[in-house]
């Protein structure tokens, strides 16, 4: 489903991806730890060409890219790759003069054209599965930080894409309020949805992932099963990190 194959990014003279290969499976979850500036939300960000990579290739569903400092993606290019998939942000990014539903139904009908009464079914239905159906009429500002995080999971689904890519969803919220948006999460990932997580949430890497992958410095240290990466890794860093954050 996912193959990303030698991608490289810099921001300037900092480079902060050298050199990432990952391979994901169709319906499964890869959790991505590592310390802070390593790279995690770039690396995300590039697959979804938020962040255009100067090296490398993503091979995501049926489309592939391969990366070339000289040559230029076309924007037809970019976009018809981005609508694979699904982006939940940090910051939620809900349009704040939009209600619930309409935030749900916009890309619907701008992207991929579908007609109001279509979209505003859809969106129904998912924002009853993130169990929002009865604040479907509220604006962003009248929904706590973890219904707006539902909100834009909702969202990301309403495209129907063949990943999901979540950018520290949780890392916004009140603690009290992250359960929810997990919870949401882990029904995802045991439907059978690709996803793509950052989180600093280790015990969701452990329940959850079925491939961790630890990052440090621009590059992928260590991957593998939850019981690996967290039970039995013999990688001084990934130690190091672990024995921080635990
Ligand atoms: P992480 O998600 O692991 O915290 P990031 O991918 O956010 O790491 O950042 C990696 C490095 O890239 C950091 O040093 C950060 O300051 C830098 N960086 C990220 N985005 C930009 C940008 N748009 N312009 C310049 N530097 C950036």
């Amino acid at each position: 489903m996912i193959h990303i194959q030698n991608l490289f990014k810099k921001f300037n003279d900092l480079e902060v991806l050298k050199g990432i290969d990952l391979t994901v499976e169709k319906g499964n979850t890869a959790v991505i730890i590592g310390p802070s500036g390593s790279g995690k939300t770039t690396f995300l960000r590039c697959l979804n060409l938020l962040e255009l990579p100067e090296k490398g290739s993503i091979s995501l569903g049926e489309k592939e890219i391969e990366f070339n400092e000289k040559k230029r993606l076309s924007s037809s290019q970019i976009t018809s790759f981005r609508k694979q998939t699904g982006m939940v942000f940090q910051n939620y990014n809900l349009f704040p003069h939009f209600t619930a539903l309409e935030n749900v139904m916009e890309g619907q009908i701008t992207v991929l054209k579908r007609s109001k009464d279509e979209a505003r079914k859809k969106s129904l239905q998912l924002l009853e599965k993130v169990g929002l159906k009865d604040r479907s009429d509220m604006y962003p500002h009248q929904l706590s930080g973890g219904q707006q995080q539902r909100v834009g999971i909702a969202r990301a689904m309403a495209m129907d894409p063949n990943v999901l890519l979540f950018d520290e969803p949780t890392s916004a919220l009140d603690p009290e309020l992250v359960g929810e948006v997990l919870k949401v999460m882990k029904e995802l990932s045991e439907e059978g949805m690709t996803m793509v997580v950052v989180t600093h949430e280790m015990q969701f890497a452990r329940d959850v992932a079925d491939q961790v992958i630890f990052m440090d410095n621009g590059v992928v240290v260590e991957k593998g099963t939850p019981d690996k990466v967290f039970g039995n890794t013999q990688n001084p860093r990934t130690l190091q990190f672990l024995n921080k954050v635990n």
